[in-house]
């Protein structure tokens, strides 16, 4: 009976543990993802061109696929071209 108890308190504990983890790096992702929106220049994972983080379609990218740079050239050598649009 004793042991019973202690298999479901361990249980519980790893099952605790587990949800905390998950937790924290979903909110890691998040903070990465909100870091990238205030990055100058921003891309879709999706997609290969790069725009001006205040271009309209740059605001179109949804959080999940952003991927933000400091510089142009950080962009190019990642193997963007410039959007037609906002012309970076
Ligand atoms: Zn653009």
């Amino acid at each position: 009976m004793r042991n019973r108890i202690l298999v479901v308190v361990l249980a519980l504990c790893f099952a605790l543990s587990a949800m905390l983890v998950s937790c924290k790096s979903e909110s890691a992702a998040t903070a990465t993802e909100a870091a990238a929106r205030t990055k100058p220049y921003v891309g879709s994972v999706m997609r290969e061109p790069f725009h001006k983080s205040t271009c309209k379609w740059a605001k179109k990218i949804h959080t999940d696929n952003l991927v933000g740079y400091d510089t142009k050239a950080q962009a190019v050598d990642d193997g963007r071209r410039p959007c037609k649009v906002c012309n970076p």
